[in-house]
């Protein structure tokens, strides 16, 4: 059942109920690599349910616009000293909703609609947010996109130099959503220095890794950094914005009352105990693990013959490319789905197909490894995802159940925050 158990969800609202139970099994018992999410504690679970979550708080500590913050007060000051000791920065803003309303704020701190943005383009392994056409940001701004180059699968710093000083962007973002290498900070702040523009390092995916050391940070060399809260740091759905001293101010207002009302305290409180969890030691060994993993599957699906854009993995990210194995992502996903793998078909770049049926698949370690996955299992997982892929090919459903039932008997060994027996 979920952990922490919800009985009087269960009396009140039977239907809803029986929904989280069983996405509580189905998390326990699939092989979940999908790189964006995680499993996080059930103390952070527990701070997620709380009365905070009855509390408007308008405003930041000490300067609020609604009575009673007593205890919010002291909670959002400690949310906000633990991200600026566990990233070693100035300032941390821990109030945005999620990712995306993080970097609009950072929008509206810097830049004006019809400004030019710079950020890698979507189908390149960028964020929406980062100025790609049907999001906000795409449609607002004068947003120009780099990529990757095609014989290497990785960012091209020329390129980007020479974009930037030819655009004059207001703003440059760094980080996307299917990077699979190091991102290259101080290359990409002499760029912004060189071009007058501000940096944005946007570490959503990697900011586990940061924490725990496993991936050099962006501090010192990005001006504005944001991330989610939710993926490889292991924390509750929210996310920061964290800064120089310099941009503090302009970042706060942009948030509220720029952006948003009321901070959501319960998530503020979630995020602290997140916080405190990468600060232990314990985490840099996860953060460790999580990049091994990534490897040791990236190299096991590479002896297979699968095509890896970049070739393979610095982090915990994998993206395969299907092209040559004659399914589509979308295909490949959905049998992998039904095997009891969890991933998310994604375009690779320059992807001949449409991206609702794109041609590669992410794929990552960071859940299975706070599961307690090691390098040795990563074999076992990619000869899965080979039979499954082939046997999908050919709509082979017996074996895909099989696998199935196998997956089930690996990840019931290692215990699922959120569920007990
Ligand atoms: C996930 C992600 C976001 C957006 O986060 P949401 O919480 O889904 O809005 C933004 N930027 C990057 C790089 C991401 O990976």
């Amino acid at each position: 059942m979920h952990n922490p158990p919800i009985p009087h969800v269960d009396s009140s609202d039977p239907e809803i109920a029986a929904l989280i139970g069983g996405e509580a099994r189905r998390q326990y018992e699939k092989a979940r690599l999908i790189p964006s999410e995680n499993y996080v504690s059930v103390a952070v679970l527990e701070a997620s349910g709380t009365v905070l979550t009855n509390k408007y708080s308008e405003g930041y500590p000490g300067r609020r616009y609604y009575e009673g913050q007593q205890f919010i007060d002291p909670l959002e000051t400690i949310a906000r000293d633990r991200a600026k000791a566990l990233f070693g920065v100035d300032h941390a803003n821990v109030q945005p909703y999620s990712g995306t309303p993080a970097n609009l704020a950072v929008y509206l701190a810097f830049a004006a609609p019809g400004d030019t943005i710079m950020g890698m383009a979507l189908p390149m392994g960028g964020h929406l947010s980062h100025g790609w056409s049907v999001s906000a940001t795409g449609k607002w701004f004068r947003a120009v996109q780099y990529g990757v180059r095609r014989d290497t699968g990785r960012v091209d710093l020329d390129e980007v130099r020479d974009l930037a000083l030819k655009e004059h962007p207001k703003l440059i973002f760094c980080g996307g959503t299917a990077i699979p290498r190091t991102i290259d900070f101080p290359a990409f702040a002499a760029i912004a220095a060189e071009a007058g523009a501000i940096l944005v390092a946007d570490i959503a995916h990697i900011a586990g890794l940061i924490a725990g050391g496993a991936h050099p940070s962006p501090v010192g060399h990005a001006g504005v950094i944001t991330t989610t809260t939710h993926k490889t740091l292991r924390g509750p759905r929210g996310a920061m914005i964290m800064s120089t001293a310099e941009h503090a101010s302009a970042l706060d207002r942009a948030v509220f009352p720029g952006l948003q009302g009321g901070p959501h305290n319960h998530t503020t409180a979630a995020i602290a105990v997140a916080l405190h969890e990468a600060a232990r030691p314990e985490f840099r060994d996860y953060a460790h693990q999580v990049v091994t993993n990534a490897k040791a599957l990236a190299g096991a699906l590479a002896a297979r013959g699968y095509d890896l854009v970049s070739g393979g993995t610095d982090n915990h990210l994998i993206l395969m490319d299907l092209t040559s194995s004659g399914i589509g992502g979308k295909p490949a996903a959905k049998a992998l789905d039904r095997a009891g793998i969890e991933t998310n078909y994604n375009t690779v770049p320059f992807d001949p197909r449409k991206p609702f049926d794109p041609s590669g698949l992410r794929l990552g370690t960071p859940a299975v490894t706070t599961r307690g996955l090691r390098a040795g299992h990563m074999e076992q997982i990619a000869a899965w995802i080979d039979e499954a892929i082939t046997a999908a090919a050919k709509a082979d459903e017996t074996v895909l159940d099989r696998i199935a039932g196998e997956v089930r008997d690996l990840m019931s060994a290692f215990p699922a925050p959120g569920w007990t027996r």
